[in-house]
């Protein structure tokens, strides 16, 4: 039996369920997920379509096409937070490894369009570390 594992947004309005069935978990570093992130990549875990129980808000959801390629986001109209969506081809649920409230068992396999690496990406994790905000 997989365990079921919950998720939503930052402020509460949307709320979902997964079972934690995952077949692929990728940290995309390309110029499009680090606009559609505002990060330096983006962590999305792969499921079927199915997968995938909306238990509130799912009319506070709204996506973002890119007209002419394969991206999308979906997110929530209140607060923003990427959702999980299905893509265009209908072949698998994405859902952002963050919009989920536990850990799913399977580790990020690969980060792919490492071409395209944020350059602050390296410097960044090499910086000073802190518990909270720097003293
Ligand atoms: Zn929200
Ligand atoms: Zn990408």
């Amino acid at each position: 039996m997989k365990q079921t594992l919950t998720g939503g947004c930052l402020c509460g309005a949307v709320r979902f369920s997964v079972k934690d069935d995952f077949n692929a978990f990728y940290q995309c570093h390309c110029k499009q997920c680090q606009q559609l992130t505002g990060s330096a990549f983006a962590s999305n875990i792969l499921t079927t379509p199915e997968n995938i129980e909306w238990l509130k808000g799912e009319s506070d959801i709204t996506a973002y096409e890119h007209p002419a390629r394969e991206f999308s986001k979906s997110f929530c109209t209140v607060c923003g937070s990427s959702l999980p969506f299905v893509n265009k081809t209908r072949t698998a649920l994405i859902v952002p490894a963050g919009s989920l409230n536990e850990l799913p068992d399977l580790q990020p396999q690969a980060n792919i369009f490492r071409s395209e690496e944020a350059c602050w990406l390296v410097p960044g994790l090499g910086a000073k570390n802190y518990s909270g905000f720097p003293e």
